[in-house]
């Protein structure tokens, strides 16, 4: 049997051996960052090595760095710490923000997924707020104009979250006031990220304790977690992504030619990811076939329960219901290679043509 192939990189990516290893070698390490000892100077000087590592792989300043225990925690930092008293997020945001802004109102999406800007102009002229447009969307990569947006944002006296956490060494982090990111998406372990705060005075801690992380985020730092974020962080580059936007682009066109459907196609998307519907066939069923293929993909989202519900991403783009529940996201990354996307776009035409036949 030949080895499984991993299309499923936005859900998690596979730790670089950079990261590894760097985690191997301090994984005996005592010292808490806070201790004044010897020790914990030791620990102390570490950390704030990896926060300029991850601060100049970034480009952002290592003061703006707090350290989380990930994605969600950061964007949960902005959402529940913000002064101030209005939320707007966008429909397509992951629900690590909705869930996190139960109250706040919504910022519809067109249909290729981009943010309504007369909307969220008309939403903003009712008075300041805090905004989550996320950089590009975990389901369809679709990328949200950003700059344009901020601006917008800031001339109405609001504050910009941005969840970059499938962006992150992909493209430059977007010019927001918060920016969430993530360890594990960028070849780092589950359990770290961070939110690069670019405005202090607008937000409050959330988790309190030793006054760690500028008293923004209580909490011993998860050091080993942090030291091989910086490392995933430095070994990072961009060459891969030109080959995975070839791929991608040879893939989709076998698959529309097949009949298939891709969704946020007319937009700019990130390179590694295509939301894919295959017409007649439910995403649970595809995902089982593909499973026992030695294909690892998602329905979109993956989530805790592991259950297959149809995505609200495609649902806030006008996608109906029951074609939303027939769509599966394949994501890449930087070791995915031509053979195995060629691999899966021939299993995905060999089962929508035996559908058609059946
Ligand atoms: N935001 C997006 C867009 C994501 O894809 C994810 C992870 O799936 C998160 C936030 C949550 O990040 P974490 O798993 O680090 O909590």
């Amino acid at each position: 049997m030949r080895d499984r192939i991993y299309l499923d990189w936005n859900a998690t990516a596979p730790p670089r051996s950079e990261a590894v290893a760097v985690y191997a070698k301090h994984a005996a390490l005592a010292g808490n960052p806070s201790s004044v000892h010897a020790e914990g100077r030791a620990a102390r000087g570490l950390l704030e090595s990896a926060r300029e590592t991850v601060a100049g792989g970034l480009g952002v300043r290592a003061d703006q760095i707090v350290f989380t225990s990930g994605g969600t925690e950061a964007l949960a930092l902005a959402l529940k710490g913000t002064k101030l008293e209005r939320t707007l997020v966008a429909a397509t945001e992951h629900s690590a923000v909705l869930a996190a802004a139960p109250d706040a109102e919504t910022i519809p999406v067109d249909t290729r997924g981009i943010v309504d800007t007369e909307s969220l102009k008309a939403q903003l002229e009712r008075g300041p707020a805090l905004v989550a447009i996320m950089h590009a969307n975990n389901e369809t990569g679709v990328i949200h104009p950003i700059g344009e947006i901020g601006e917008l944002v800031a001339a109405h006296g609001g504050r910009l979250l941005t969840d970059a956490v499938q962006t992150a060494t992909k493209m430059p982090i977007p010019a927001a006031d918060y920016v969430a990111v993530s360890a594990h998406k960028i070849g780092a372990f589950a359990g770290t990220g961070a939110l690069i705060v670019r405005c202090a005075e607008d937000l409050n801690a959330v988790q309190h304790g030793g006054g760690q992380e500028r008293g923004l985020r209580g909490g011993t730092e998860n050091l080993l977690g942090i030291i091989a974020f910086a490392a995933a962080v430095e070994a990072s580059d961009q060459d891969w992504l030109l080959h995975a936007q070839r791929r991608r682009e040879r893939f989709e066109t076998r698959l529309l030619a097949a009949g298939g459907e891709i969704f946020g196609r007319e937009t700019h998307r990130l390179p590694t990811t295509s939301m894919v519907r295959m017409p007649g066939v439910s995403a649970s069923t595809q995902l089982i076939h593909f499973d026992l293929a030695g294909f690892a993909v998602s329905s979109g989202a993956a989530c805790s329960s592991g259950r297959v519900a149809a995505s609200h991403v495609l649902q806030a783009m006008g996608v109906s219901t029951d074609e939303a529940g027939e769509a599966i996201r394949v994501s890449t990354g930087w070791s995915t290679t031509d053979a195995d996307v060629d691999a899966f776009a021939d299993a995905w035409i060999a089962l929508s043509q035996a559908r058609k036949a059946a």
